[in-house]
């Protein structure tokens, strides 16, 4: 039940093959098992089991709430929901419990989704690796399956690898079967980052398509919602839900057409695939680069055209980004004083020593060098200099995709990441200070220019990592976006996870490699 799609488990619903609270129950058992992971910060067991109860009723009598209606789902600690926990993986909002639902969040309780938990992450959303958070770094769930392990020669629990970030908790709790989705955000690639690097499905939606309301930000002008699911066509699904305008948040847009099922038969005979001349990066692996021509071969066997085109300011991107998203980080972070809400310092000697006291016991390192850096990007003699130089860059990049789409390229195909993760070790390192920074550089673009972008993954890597390749699309085509992704989806036969010592409460055990004979020979 617990490696199934939310297509498929919701049928073994309908059909009464499972009831919602024993579904419910099966996931939180896993959520137990897989605790070493670090992937939830608040497990809501006493709501998730009202919810699955009330689903169970609804079923029962043949009036589902709706398509979700019992489907067990996580969200990341910086959405708002009613009177759950709502961190930000901070000190700062350790004890925040907010009075609302975040849109999206509620949409999906309105659908009859159940809540298991609020999943860790980077504080506040800055980082890439999720080994930045008040709760302790998130282990990819990868680093206990069995390819891994035997590749490696390694033991579990030594030499784990990190999950990407900064929605790290909800990649893991997808990847690692206790929800059937989760919700990220995605700002410079929070979403798609630790979804290439768990092997799971992860949309960043079209700039505004989805409501931001509740969603405490880091970046306005680029955080977007994101879906992280084990299929594409679940993450059609959950779009569909949850895209469209909302009264709250004066950014959104209309939805262009309601999405709920994708073609099965979609044919690339006739698109143009672009492939960005520039994305050829320093410091990204053999193997990626390998996964990245044998996709792009698969498009050409099809029929498809396939083009080298050129994107010039990408390089400028993350300087670009850091100073945008520091500029805003330093305004955001503004209302964190120790008296609106959140924690504050027992140093109360003037108003003075209470702001800063708080703020340096409430923050991290990461979060206290962007408030520092970006309010210097905004002082009066900085402002022209950097912040609107940055945004002019911005512009220029956003062109560059919107003359690459006018001359008639459907979709970009990228690399999601450089590399396969990380030991958690190298990525901590002292020494390795801009490797968060890099790990964007083929993600951020996309946020500047408020386009779609998808990471699906495709293959495992010699370590038996998971290898994630990315699709942007223009704006508002998050629906062909999500066609030629899960075109890819059905050709490359990415394995699902197993554990060697994984049982479920009937204690059916797993295939002991966690790869099925067709999976094996597409691992690189
Ligand atoms: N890694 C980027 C940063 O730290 C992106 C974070 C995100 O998308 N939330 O800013």
């Amino acid at each position: 039940m617990l490696g199934l799609t939310i297509r498929e488990v919701s049928v073994a619903l309908r059909e009464g093959r499972v009831s919602p609270t024993e579904l419910c129950r099966k996931c939180l058992n896993r959520i137990k098992k897989t605790q070493h992971l670090n992937a939830y910060i608040t497990v809501t067991e006493e709501l998730a089991l009202k919810q699955a109860q009330q689903a169970e009723t609804r079923l029962l009598r043949g009036v589902p709430k709706g398509p979700l209606d019992g489907i067990p789902f996580a969200v990341k600690d910086n959405f708002c929901t009613e009177n759950v926990k709502t961190t930000c993986a901070s000190r700062m909002l350790k004890d925040y419990t907010p009075p609302y639902n975040a849109t999206v969040v509620q949409k999906l309780l309105d659908q009859g989704a159940v809540l298991m938990g609020k999943t860790n992450m980077d504080e506040f959303a800055m980082g890439a690796g999720s080994t930045d958070g008040a709760f302790g770094p998130v282990k990819n769930p990868w680093s206990y399956a069995a390819p891994y392990r035997e590749r490696t020669g390694t033991v579990p629990d030594s030499d784990w690898v990190i999950t990407g970030g900064s929605s790290g908790g909800s990649a893991a709790a997808v990847a690692s079967l206790t929800s059937y989705l989760a919700l990220g955000s995605d700002t410079g690639g929070s979403t798609r980052n630790p979804g290439a690097l768990c092997g799971v499905v992860a949309l960043k939606p079209t700039y505004g398509l989805l409501s931001r309301h509740g969603l405490i930000p880091l970046v306005n002008s680029m955080d977007v919602p994101g879906i992280m699911t084990r299929s594409v066509s679940d993450t059609a699904i959950i779009l569909g839900i949850l895209q469209g305008v909302d009264v709250r948040d004066s950014t959104t847009v209309t939805a262009p057409s309601s999405l709920t099922e994708l073609p099965e038969d979609f044919d690339v005979k006739n698109i143009r695939v672009g492939i960005p001349k520039e994305y050829h990066a320093p410091g990204m692996s053999e193997e990626t680069l390998a996964q990245w021509s044998r996709v792009a071969d698969l498009f050409e066997r099809a029929g498809a055209r396939v083009e080298q085109v050129s994107l010039p300011h990408t390089q400028h991107s993350i300087v670009c980004y850091h100073v945008l998203c520091h500029a805003e980080v330093a305004s955001n972070m503004a209302r964190f004083d120790g008296l609106e809400y959140g924690h504050r310092s027992e140093m109360d000697s003037s108003t003075e020593a209470m702001y800063a006291s708080t703020r340096h016991e409430g923050f991290n390192d990461v979060v206290r060098g962007r408030i520092l850096s970006g309010n210097y990007f905004l002082l009066k003699r900085n402002y022209q200099h950097y912040f609107l130089k940055a945004q002019k860059v911005r512009r220029l990049i956003a062109d560059d995709f919107r003359r690459v789409f006018d001359s008639g390229i459907d979709i970009l195909l990228t690399p999601t990441t450089l590399t396969d993760a990380a030991r958690y070790y190298d990525f901590t390192q002292e020494d390795n200070q801009t490797r968060s920074a890099q790990d964007d550089v083929f993600t951020q673009p996309a946020n500047m220019a408020g386009l779609p972008a998808v990471s699906v993954p495709t293959a495992l890597s010699r370590r038996g990592l998971p290898i994630g390749l990315q699709l942007i699309g223009p704006a508002l085509q998050d629906k062909k976006l999500l066609c030629v992704a899960q075109w890819i989806e059905q050709r490359v036969g990415f394995p699902s996870i197993g554990y060697s010592d994984d049982s479920d409460d009937s204690g059916e055990s797993r295939d002991d490699t966690g790869l099925t004979k067709k999976e094996q020979t597409s691992a690189v």
